[in-house]
């Protein structure tokens, strides 16, 4: 068979590992689980299950629209948002098209361009840090699409208001600039961008979101994405007609309204994260400041080594040579007694 010629290039997804009994610090999900609420609502609406999901997310998109003062029509719910990256390339990429994002992040945006046969072009990234100023100067005629994770994925760094608002200002309008969110419930830095309420200035911002990690949903796929009626109207036609299953949608409208778990779950991590600080300093090694629910760390040691060993021992992180990084790991901020476990793991094997 001939295959298409972009497959060449592209590399299977390795997931966070799984190991029996292990404790699971790889993918970044909830430590506390699922919303409750989202596992009563689940329970009401098993015997439902023979019927085709509500193929337009009615109801969520009305919870969405109401928690964002937007209008139903301003959101379209993927199977996960690594579906959503996928109509995103459907919409804009033709071969040989481009899509800019930074070194050292998600690794879904790559995937979504080479599938449609465009070319990833990737700007430098510093201490972690995206430099937007830099990934403007990766911009040229063929540039279709801007992907930025903020919190970046597997650094935690983010870039502020300031300098995104005047990364918009220099970006063509012909290019869609997609700003990943996935992390931002856990952000605490008061300048963080506000792109929802960009939204009115900029026709060609888009926002993505998840219920796949403070909501606790990984499990059952559902992201969404936040743009202009006219964007969210030629983005539904690159979808097929029931994507999210009806589990997703309802779970996470209910979860949506879980405002206690939330707290519980930023609480979590803000003591994990306190907690995990400590021993790395008191290790001497060197981390990012993190405004997500992992830490990027150097373990000043071979990653894959450590993560063989972590996981012969009982927890799995995510080691970080797949992004070109050879001493430094991802790992998940926890429960407390998790936390302390990798803790005590990471100090034999160092
Ligand atoms: C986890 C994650 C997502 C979420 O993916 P889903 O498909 O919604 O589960 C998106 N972007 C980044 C950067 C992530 O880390």
């Amino acid at each position: 068979m001939k295959y298409r010629e972009c497959l060449r290039e592209i590399k299977p997804y390795i997931p966070g590992k799984l190991k029996a009994g292990a404790i699971k610090l790889a993918s970044n999900e909830n430590p506390l689980g699922p919303s409750p609420k989202a596992i009563a609502a689940l329970k009401k609406t098993l015997k439902d299950l023979y019927l085709y999901p509500d193929g337009g997310c009615v109801q969520l998109k009305q919870k969405l629209a109401q928690k964002y003062k937007l209008a139903p029509g301003n959101f379209i719910l993927g199977n996960g948002s690594d579906e959503i990256f996928l109509f995103i390339a459907g919409l804009l990429i033709e071969p040989g098209d481009e899509m800019v994002t930074s070194e050292v992040t998600f690794s879904e945006y790559e995937f979504a361009t080479r599938l449609f046969g465009g070319m990833p072009v990737f700007a430098p990234i510093s201490d972690g840090k995206y430099q937007l100023p830099e990934i403007l100067k990766k911009i040229t005629s063929k540039t279709k699409l801007i992907f930025l994770a903020n919190p970046n994925n597997p650094t935690g760094t983010y870039f502020t208001d300031q300098e995104f608002k005047g990364f918009m200002q220099a970006v063509p309008a012909e290019t869609l600039v997609i700003v990943d969110e996935a992390y931002c419930e856990y952000v605490t830095e008061k300048d963080y961008p506000d792109t929802v309420k960009l939204l009115q200035n900029y026709p060609n911002l888009l926002i993505t979101r998840t219920f796949s990690k403070i909501y606790g949903l990984a499990g059952l796929r559902v992201g969404y994405a936040i743009g202009n009626e006219e964007l969210i109207a030629n983005l539904n036609k690159t979808r097929e007609p029931f994507n999210v299953n009806s589990a997703a949608q309802i779970a996470a409208a209910a979860a949506l309204a879980d405002k206690t778990f939330i707290r519980k779950s930023l609480a979590n991590n803000k003591t994990g994260k306190t907690y995990l600080y400590k021993e790395f300093d008191k290790l001497g090694l060197k981390y990012y400041k993190t405004q997500a629910n992992f830490i990027f760390v150097y373990i000043n040691t071979d990653c894959l080594t450590a993560f063989q060993k972590l996981m012969d021992l009982g927890v799995t992180i995510r080691p970080m040579k797949s992004f070109g990084i050879n001493n430094a790991i991802r790992v998940t901020i926890g429960t407390p007694a998790e936390n302390k476990k990798f803790i005590s793991l990471l100090k034999k094997i160092i």
